[in-house]
């Protein structure tokens, strides 16, 4: 049986079931596979053409034990999940006119438009199906930059065994992303906006690692996390680079590179995992906006935090990259009490510099950039001038990382992840486009009914937050399980 461990190495081994249902480990640290699956040249020939269904099924079987979740079981979970995506194809992926070999992949068909419907619709089922099981509930508590909130919310909303308490930093996200999180009428549902968050959403994750240290607190409300720090969301995300990667190459002699808009590393830590396992990935490309904390870990080898700056591209306006810890495990040769030393340094100074030997191995394959405002914009209105295409934030971010190597890669194609719809950002694309008149493919249908609906909502200061969320989610505790049990 494959079991999961920390990557700081505290506590016991536990089953996929437990580190999914857990969220952090027990020494505060990620879960990760003990050993990482490898793929032969022979499954990636069996697996090109696949669906993205099938596909799933395929890559989420290596992770996940036959005992724990059968056959059948992980099939329907999977269907379930995608089955409320708009497309076909769910991520379709569209060649740029003006670029040689240049793709977007387009993340955001899911109902919360966004890609973080791609890691949640899968985790929440998932969650939901081991706790009907056990016949136990669970409050789920994350915090959002814009788009987890919205697609945690939406995926949670009717579930018989779930609660979701949302926080966000109110006034650091667009309209549209908080009406997503905050006009769904479920019982269940409980977004909670945040002010004065001088750092935004990791902010929010403080208060959060506060509640889980209060171990009778956590105990009692059943606490659990589906942030990225969750297993089952890098897991899941390791699919889109073996789709991406054979819905591009002619051959499986064929290496891809791929640029991917960075902020908590969940995304690219994936992207680097299939890598490891065996997906043929030249180059990942780390985009960042001004807040180029992963930039500066992969062009200078220090993990450090500076003061958070807002930008166009807010879902990652993100100071601190917690999946980079999980990627640098199995890059050092899972040294678990290496991986302690320079995350607790970080912890305690706000800064760790890496050896010269330890950076070299974690670099390798990797290269960065950090995007200005003013070059996101003027991309976005450049593809649509030139192409009719239009970019949301996200994506321009990582096009200009794209861009930025230009000559340095040779003939492999170049997968750029687009992360979220346009629609979610239309006071960017205003001031890109140069109008107040957005054209038709800058709206979604979602949006538009969510303005329609009235917003419930909880406020909070970020003060008094932690007292606050003990009272509200205790409450909500007593009478929701009177109701149920
Ligand atoms: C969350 C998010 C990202 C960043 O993903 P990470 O896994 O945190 O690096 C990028 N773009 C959008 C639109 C997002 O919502």
């Amino acid at each position: 049986m494959l079991k999961y461990v920390s990557n700081k190495g505290g506590g016991s081994s536990v089953d996929f079931e437990t580190a999914i249902l857990n969220g952090f480990a027990s020494d505060g640290g990620l879960y990760v596979p003990e050993k990482l699956p490898k793929i032969t040249k022979e499954q990636l020939v069996k697996w090109k053409g696949l669906s993205y269904t099938k596909l799933a099924f395929e890559v989420l079987s290596l992770f996940i034990d036959r005992s724990i979740v059968s056959d059948t079981e992980l099939k329907e979970i999977i269907n379930e999940a995608y089955g409320s995506f708009e497309k076909e194809e769910i991520i379709p992926l569209h060649l740029l006119k003006s670029r040689k070999d240049t793709y977007v992949m387009e993340l955001f068909y899911g109902p919360t438009i966004s890609f973080k419907d791609i890691g949640l619709a899968f985790l929440v089922n998932l969650v939901n199906f081991f706790l009907k099981r056990k016949n136990e509930r669970l409050s789920l508590i994350v915090a959002t930059t814009g788009d987890t909130g919205p697609a945690t919310a939406y995926f949670t909303a009717g579930k018989s065994n779930l609660d979701a308490w949302v926080l966000y930093p109110k006034g650091m996200i667009t309209e549209e992303q908080e009406r997503q999180m905050t006009t769904l009428p479920h019982a269940n549902i409980h977004p909670v906006g945040v002010y004065n968050c001088p750092d935004g959403g990791d902010d929010l994750d403080l208060v959060i690692g506060n509640l889980y240290k209060n171990k009778t607190f956590k105990e009692k409300l059943k606490l659990s996390s589906v942030n990225s720090i969750n297993w089952g969301r890098v897991m899941m995300q390791t699919v889109h680079y073996f789709y991406g990667y054979f819905n591009v190459v002619n051959s499986i002699e064929e290496q891809v590179n791929i640029s991917v808009p960075s902020g908590g590393f969940g995304n690219l830590c994936a992207g680097a995992l299939a890598r490891e396992m065996g997906l043929p990935i030249k180059t990942l490309v780390v985009a960042n906006n001004e807040n180029a904390c992963l930039h500066r870990i992969f062009s200078e080898g220090v993990f450090s935090k500076k003061a958070i700056i807002e930008t166009p591209s807010s879902a990652i306006d993100i100071l601190i990259p917690v999946n980079f810890w999980r990627y640098l495990y199995f890059k050092l040769g899972q040294d678990a009490t290496k991986i302690k030393k320079y995350w607790n340094t970080f912890k305690e100074t706000g800064i760790a510099h890496f050896s010269e030997e330890d950076y070299k191995i974690f670099k390798k394959g990797f290269s960065s950039n950090s995007a200005t405002a003013k070059e996101t914009v003027s991309l976005i209105k450049d593809i649509y001038e030139n192409e009719k295409y239009l970019l949301d934030p996200h994506g321009a971010v990582a096009l200009l990382a794209a861009d930025s190597l230009n000559n340095k890669f040779g003939n492999e194609k170049m997968i750029c992840l687009a992360t979220a719809h346009p629609a979610k950002f239309p006071a960017v694309l205003k001031k890109a486009l140069n109008t107040q008149k957005l054209p038709k493919v800058a709206k979604h249908h979602s949006i538009e009914t969510a303005k329609k609906r009235c917003q419930k909502l909880h406020t909070c200061n970020h003060s008094h937050l932690e007292e606050a969320l003990i009272n509200a989610m205790e409450t909500n505790w007593q009478l929701t399980n009177k109701k149920v049990l």
